[in-house]
């Protein structure tokens, strides 16, 4: 069976479900393909002011209310997901390996300011599916649970499906993230990645583990720490805490813990699972230890290999890559989802049926 859309968005993760919602609600014929199935997992659950904002902007300049639904934690909990936490600060904590923590090596950077409230921890499995379920509201051909096998440009771009189906398209936006079919097809990853920082992950979602505010003497910050994104930071390396329990309407009592470590200091062990490495950390750093006892994983803690990649082209004859198709460096900052948003404002105008600058 071949179906025809102008524009084929390959995954249907926060990105994807986002450029195939806008697309979709102004007329264009949408398809968009997923080899997984909604909800599922996903990292990058931290937001920033931007993220927001561009959410708000996309909402209002291409009416699609859902982006701003998500852009607010009210109008989350209103409309996408009870399981959300809140992030009304992003909070720094240095440690020393051995000793214990002193508590004027800190920052704190309030985000709780403003008239849309704080800032959300995205339970990613639900907004996700949110966005998606948006964007096929809008009219999107939706296919889920179906792995993209090939895709060719000739006339019209084909793209082949692990059911035996195919999509043609005009144009084709990439937003499988790393794995991206596109810099596959193309060859376009830069071997080895551009980038000079060298870092690999461990993670998972934990329950039972403590706010830092509960095990660590206050250092006058502003906010309370479990109210925000909390990073530990130390030689080599940072922690994330990002709980999605940390306000009274949450329905949730889970915690998102990742380590992100410099692979030169931290290089992988072999025949170490990344509970015993999570486990073994923890009895270097006290303070740190304390958030965590009695803490356990929710599923199967994850080690990655290195965090960094990189891509020689972004864009070219009838395709994109979306931001996190094309690379990432690190998330300390919580940028990912705005660079998506803003690859996204940037590029959705020359997409548009019409456009001066159309690239169809
Ligand atoms: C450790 C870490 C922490 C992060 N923390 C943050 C954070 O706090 N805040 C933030 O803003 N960003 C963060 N990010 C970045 C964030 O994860 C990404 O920016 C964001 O997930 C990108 O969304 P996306 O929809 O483009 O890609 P993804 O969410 O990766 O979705 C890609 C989709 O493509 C599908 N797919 C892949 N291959 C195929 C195929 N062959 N066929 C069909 N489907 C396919 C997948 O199933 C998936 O659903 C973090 C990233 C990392 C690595």
């Amino acid at each position: 069976m071949t179906t025809h859309v102008e524009v084929m968005v390959l995954g249907s993760g926060i990105g994807g479900s986002t450029v195939a919602a806008i697309l979709a609600r102004q007329g264009v014929s949408v398809g968009i393909v997923d080899a997984a199935r909604h909800p599922r997992f996903a990292l990058g659950e931290s937001t920033i002011g931007e993220t927001s904002f561009l959410m708000r902007l996309l909402a209002a300049r291409w009416d699609v209310p859902e982006l701003a639904q998500l852009s607010t934690s009210a109008g989350i909990r209103d409309h996408a997901s009870h399981r959300c936490g809140i992030k009304t600060n992003f909070g720094f904590v240095y440690h020393r390996a051995d000793v214990d923590h002193d508590p004027y090596e800190v920052t704190q950077c309030s985000v709780s300011e403003g008239p849309f409230g704080p800032e959300s921890h995205l339970m990613r499995a639900d907004i996700d599916k949110y966005l998606f379920e948006a964007s096929v509201r809008h009219g999107a051909v939706a296919r889920e649970g179906v792995r993209i096998t090939e895709v060719s440009f000739g006339d019209v771009v084909s793209i082949a499906l692990d059911n035996g189906e195919t999509f043609t398209a005009d144009y084709v936006i990439d937003a499988t993230g790393r794995t991206s079919v596109l810099a596959d097809t193309f060859g376009l990853r830069d071997e080895p990645c551009r980038f000079r920082t060298d870092s690999r992950t461990i993670f998972t979602h934990m329950r039972g583990v403590k706010p830092y505010d509960a095990v660590e003497e206050s250092s006058g910050q502003p906010n309370l720490w479990h109210e925000g994104t909390l990073h530990h930071l130390f030689d080599g390396g940072w922690l994330w805490v990002i709980p999605f329990d940390n306000h009274d309407e949450s329905e949730s009592d889970l915690v998102s813990v990742g380590l992100s470590l410099d692979t030169k200091r931290f290089p992988k062990p072999d025949g170490v699972t990344p509970e015993e490495e999570w486990n073994a950390f923890l009895s270097r750093y006290p303070a740190i230890a304390r958030q965590f006892e009695g803490a356990t994983s929710a599923f199967r803690w994850i080690s990655t290999g290195r965090t960094q990649f990189s891509s020689s082209q972004t864009v070219g004859d009838r395709w994109v890559l979306m931001s996190h198709a094309a690379g990432a460096i690190d998330a300390l900052f919580s940028r990912g989802m705005a660079n998506t948003m803003a690859v996204i404002e940037a590029f959705v105008p020359t997409a548009r049926p019409g456009s001066p600058t159309s690239t169809r």
